[in-house]
């Protein structure tokens, strides 16, 4: 079995109760819930029996606690993550708009995850790593871009894959520099997890299957593209492939990227035809979107089976 890695932020999600704008005013909230788009990641593909490792650091705090908790019980190994006795866990508040959109308030830069905490556990981590997932959610400054470039040309150049997701967030401010360095990524990308406009945010080509044909031709083995309740789209060299999104009532979407590319990058890396990986990540994206929490839907196969039983005796609540 490959060994993934994936370094970035560990946070708690807090959750506003009801739909409106933003946290202008006081209001009901329910949490903390475990977080960070690299840790659902992780506790996705970990849930699928992939041995997965997140580099990261948390506050000693309840926060913190309750992460650790959580990603250890999914089998993550959390041998790389920090605990920091000066900074908190990080947070991000988050409430849905009745438009659908989200508003977060993140406090990562200045939390226990903003800034990089070598140690011998997290170098032999990326030692033995036969793949790295890059979240672009957590290239927020120089070093953590930096150490994800570095991590994937020494794991490419010994024979190891890159994953990457774009993740971009409206409220983490994307730079030129930071589109500097996706363009950089995108270079040592063996497989894309883009979701919506970010299929088209890096190429030349403004439809999705001309954009995919330019990535390819630049390297990428292997593009998913994610598309919500549209489901996804996987383009390869020499097939497309598409999954309709399973019919469930969406209570929550934060997460349902994370736990299909969680889902997804651990079959691609088994080997598994793409159409079967797509039907099990949309089956994984699909359970991240009913469950209240972004952690809080991802699935172990036990649960996909049943679930994709569920669905095809048409049992899923419409
Ligand atoms: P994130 O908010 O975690 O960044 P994303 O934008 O990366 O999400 P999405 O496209 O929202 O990713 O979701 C990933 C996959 O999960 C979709 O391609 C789809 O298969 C599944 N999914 C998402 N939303 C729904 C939904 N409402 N109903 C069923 N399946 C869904
Ligand atoms: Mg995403």
């Amino acid at each position: 079995m490959k060994k993934v890695v994936v370094i970035g932020e560990i946070l708690v999600e807090v959750m506003a109760d009801t739909i409106g704008n933003g946290f202008a005013s006081p209001q009901a909230l329910t949490g903390p819930y475990p977080s960070g788009a690299p840790a659902i990641f992780a506790d996705q593909a970990a849930k699928f029996g992939q041995p997965v490792a997140i580099i990261s650091a948390v506050g000693n705090d309840d926060f913190g606690r309750l992460n650790l908790a959580r990603l250890k019980q999914d089998g993550v190994d959390i041998s790389g993550v920090h605990v920091d006795a000066d900074y908190p866990t990080g947070s991000a508040f988050v409430r849905y708009r009745a438009d659908r959109n989200r508003d977060f308030v993140f406090n990562i830069k200045h939390s226990a995850c903003g800034k990089l905490n070598a140690s011998p556990a997290a170098d032999s981590i990326l030692a033995s790593a036969d793949h790295l997932h890059i979240m672009g959610s957590s290239l927020a400054s120089d070093e953590f871009i930096a150490l994800n470039i570095k991590a994937a040309k020494k794991i490419r150049s010994r024979g190891g894959t890159v994953s990457f997701d774009p993740n971009v967030r409206k409220e983490i401010p994307s730079t030129s520099h930071i589109a500097g360095a996706m363009h950089e990524f995108i270079e040592l990308t063996d497989l894309f997890l883009p979701s919506g406009a970010e299929l088209t945010m890096l190429t030349a080509a403004q439809t999705p299957p001309d954009a995919a044909a330019e990535l390819i031709r630049k390297g990428v083995q292997a593009i998913v593209h994610k598309n919500g309740a549209e489901g996804a789209v996987f383009y390869g060299p020499n097939e497309t492939h598409r999954v309709h999104a399973f019919p469930v009532v969406e209570v929550d979407p934060t997460g349902a990227g994370d736990c299909f590319g969680g889902a997804f990058t651990a079959l691609w890396l088994r080997g598994t035809p793409a159409p079967e990986a797509l039907q099990f990540a949309a089956a994984a994206g699909a359970r991240a979107v009913a469950a209240r929490g972004p952690m809080e839907g991802s699935s172990t196969f036990a649960q996909i089976a049943e679930f994709m039983q569920l669905a095809e005796r048409g049992g899923l609540p419409a």
